[in-house]
Order: structure tokens, then sequence, then C-alpha cells
């Protein structure tokens, strides 16, 4: 398995909750490897950029006030298979159905605020990873 990035966020409502140092520490228990984070207050216009292929999505309105509701923690993780590796970590969209001991069943609160984001392919990362970090970063 080789060594791959992906970007995760921690959104606005476990920043809110007061999980963030909580969720940083589970990401290194987990064994990645933070190559770059910083905390960001995405306007309503990033968080529709940012997540632009949803916007045929009923939510899309809610989604990005949510998003752009409060300040959110945007980072690079590494490490073997990063991607598989941090959606499993994070467990299903919705917390009432995610795995126990995952970060959205224990940090989560509803589908929406569900404390977590992770790309879900390698395409993914790159977009995400470019839309926060410019390189110098890492
Ligand atoms: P993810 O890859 O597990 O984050 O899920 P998606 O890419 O399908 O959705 C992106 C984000 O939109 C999720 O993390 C939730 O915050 C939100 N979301 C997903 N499904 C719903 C829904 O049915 N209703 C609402 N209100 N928000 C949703």
């Amino acid at each position: 398995m080789s060594t791959e990035r992906t970007f995760a966020i921690i959104k606005p409502d476990a920043m809110r909750a007061g999980f963030t140092g909580r969720m940083l520490a589970r990401i290194e228990e987990h064994g990645f490897i933070l190559r770059a984070m910083r905390m960001v207050h995405l306007s309503k216009r990033d968080a529709e950029g940012f997540y632009a292929v949803h916007r045929e999505r009923p939510f899309f309105s809610s989604l990005t006030d949510f998003m752009s509701s409060g300040p959110c923690v945007v980072m690079c993780l590494e490490a073997p298979d990063a991607i598989k590796k941090w959606r499993t970590a994070m467990g299903a969209t919705d917390p009432a159905k995610a795995d126990a001991g995952t970060m959205r069943k224990d940090f989560g609160a509803s589908i929406e605020n569900n404390a977590t984001h992770g790309s879900d392919a390698p395409e993914t990362a790159a977009f995400e990873l470019g839309y926060f970090f410019r390189g110098l970063e890492f």
C-alpha cells in the first residue's frame, strides 16, 4: 500500500461543541501524519465552491449555510491508503448509522452536522487539497 494524502475537515459543529482537540488526538492515534493544517471560516461562496458537486442536491443550501456558520479546521492527512482509511475512521455520513468508535458516531449530531469531511477518491482529494492549500504548507 503506497503512502497517500487525503483532505479532511473538522466541521463547524464539532468546533462549536469543543471537540477539536479530541478529534486531532484521535487522528494521530489512527496513525495519520498531519501534513498541513489551518483554521478557516468559509464564506457561503467558498462553501458553494467546495461542494459544487452537490449543487443539485436538495440540501445544498442548508449544507453551505452550515459549512459557513463558523470556523473549521482543514487538514492534509497522510498515511498508507489514507483516503479509504480516513473514510473508515469517519464512519457513515449519518452519525446514527455510523459504526461504534467512528468519529461521526462519537462527535456528529445529525446527517448534516456530522463533524467531519473526507475526500472520497484520489481526484477529489487533489481538488479539495488544492482548494485550501497552495503547496507551501507541505
Ligand atoms: P460524505 O462523503 O459522507 O460527507 O457525504 P456526501 O458527500 O453525500 O454529502 C456531503 C455532506 O452533505 C455530508 O457530509 C453532510 O454534511 C451533508 N449531507 C449529506 N446527506 C445529507 C442529507 O440527506 N441532508 C442534509 N441536510 N445534509 C446531508
